[in-house]
């Protein structure tokens, strides 16, 4: 088709439609694509020499399938103003494809729109019928184009007010969803804020029952200390009159006598010594024990209680070994209180042991010492191993005399001392006690814990050696 005058526009815009619809595009499709035709064709006439005007139908090169393609061509070069590169951009939204491109003495604009995969196919057979039909058509007056046009753009107006409602629903629909998340957020956050008021005050519960526990702890430690301090002097005046009676300068005393002051005096002896070890339980308790913190040759401290324990051995059963620690056998720790801790382990696994040997060895870990008292006696059920290092606890069945203060007073010590009192130990399989310390120092400020609740508040931390890391 010739565009040449301005009625031309109105011919093709119509001739447009109907190849369009002819082809098989969708009908908001064909408005486009003749509303981007009339645009760029009235924009070529505006330059004064028009311009050719050719439909196409088929293969796109560029991959979009089938299209129908436009091509405008207008002798000359073609370079848009700036109004006419606006105008280029939005008539480039209203297809698929749009060129320009530059022929021999002219210039060629190319609109292509994808014609959808569902329209039949258009093979040579049926372009030629499209052709004839479309020839046969008799054109319409540029006014029946319109009142077409018209009533093309009521149509798109009444889409554009369809499409806004649906928005203004959308955004309500929006808002209200909003509101929802809003609500369910405040909610979260007033019930976080109420189990978090509950979680302060069980911690403030907590604390307070801390306190009252150390209260407590404390009250102990210092009644067991007044009550068995003020107990030795009676009790050791009690042994020496004993003594006084059964000595030969005294009065004779009949037999019976004599048997019944023997008893008294072996009560004493045995209240004595529990006295004497509840003094250094709650000594160890209260914090107020200090370790005296100098090297120590490990191999002295076995040598002493090889020699010092070997009376306590006197079952022909029972072999006391006790290994030569390797060398070099020095570790920083207080020799008094770590010969109490082992004199402890040793002295229990010599009572409750019948036959077999009880054996102390020592073994030098990276930075720790490891020194360990074995025995082949009855054993402890692994369910009491917690209760044995509590104070006045024994196990049941077993008639040895004790007090059930060695193994928690011997915990002390080692916990003062920087290190840990382990055991492994089963019926029938002996037990194991494991003392491990720090080989060089201890660590920093070790508290003393008493059973329910660590004393930190009163009781001074064990003074750090001179030489130690800072404490
Ligand atoms: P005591 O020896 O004065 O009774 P301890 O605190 O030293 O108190 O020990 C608590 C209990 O642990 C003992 O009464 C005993 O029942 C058990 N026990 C301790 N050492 C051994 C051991 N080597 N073998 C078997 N039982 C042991």
């Amino acid at each position: 088709m010739s565009l040449r005058v301005e009625h031309d526009i109105f011919m093709v815009r119509q001739r447009g439609r109907e190849v369009a619809a002819a082809v098989g595009l969708e009908y908001q499709d064909q408005i486009r694509m003749v509303t981007a035709l009339s645009e760029v064709a009235r924009q070529l006439l505006g330059r004064g020499a028009g311009a050719d005007v050719t439909f196409r139908a088929g293969q796109d090169p560029h991959g979009l399938g089938q299209v129908l393609r436009i091509d405008l061509t207008a002798p000359g070069a073609l370079s848009w103003d700036e109004r006419g590169r606006g105008y280029a951009a939005a008539v480039e939204r209203l297809v698929d494809r749009l060129e320009t491109v530059r022929e021999d003495q002219a210039s060629a604009v190319r609109m292509s729109r994808r014609i959808p995969p569902t329209a039949p196919a258009l093979t040579p057979g049926r372009l030629a019928e499209l052709r004839s039909r479309l020839v046969e058509e008799l054109p319409g007056t540029p006014l029946e184009e319109l009142a077409l046009q018209n009533e093309q753009l009521v149509a798109a107006l009444d889409e554009v007010r369809r499409q806004r409602d649906e928005l203004t629903v959308l955004n309500r629909e929006l808002r209200e969803t909003n509101h929802g998340v809003m609500a369910l957020y405040t909610q979260l956050s007033e019930e976080l804020e109420a189990t978090n008021q509950g979680v302060v005050a069980l911690y403030a519960e907590l604390d307070e029952k801390s306190a009252q526990l150390r209260a407590a702890s404390e009250a102990k430690s210092r009644f067991l200390a007044n009550v068995s301090h003020e107990l030795r002097a009676p009790v050791t005046a009690i042994m020496g009159l004993g003594r006084l009676l059964a000595d030969s300068s005294s009065d004779p005393l009949t037999s019976e006598q004599g048997r019944q002051v023997e008893l008294v005096r072996g009560s004493a002896a045995d209240l004595l010594a529990l006295v004497n070890e509840l003094l250094d339980l709650a000594k160890a308790e209260s914090g107020r024990l200090e370790a005296n913190w100098a090297e120590v040759d490990l191999r002295v401290v076995f040598g002493q209680l090889r020699g010092t324990l070997r009376v306590l051995a006197t079952r022909p059963e029972v072999e006391l070994v006790v290994e030569e620690p390797p060398q070099p056998a020095v570790i920083r720790s207080d020799e008094v209180l770590l010969a109490q801790v082992l004199r402890n382990l040793l002295h229990n696994g010599l009572k409750f042991t019948e036959r077999g040997e009880v054996r102390m060895r020592a073994e030098r870990l990276a930075d720790r010492w490891r020194l360990s008292v074995a025995d082949t006696g009855p054993g402890i059920p692994s369910e009491l191993h917690g209760r044995i290092f509590e104070e006045f606890y024994q196990v049941p069945g077993r008639s040895t005399a004790g007090t059930g203060l060695g193994l928690p007073y011997a915990k002390r010590l080692v916990t003062l001392l920087g290190g840990t009192l382990e055991l492994t130990s089963g019926p029938g399989r002996g037990s194991t006690f494991v003392v491990t310390l720090p080989v060089s120092a201890p660590p920093p400020a070790p508290p003393v814990p008493p059973s329910p609740a660590p004393p930190s508040s009163v009781a001074p931390s064990p003074a750090p050696p001179s030489s130690g890391p800072e404490g």
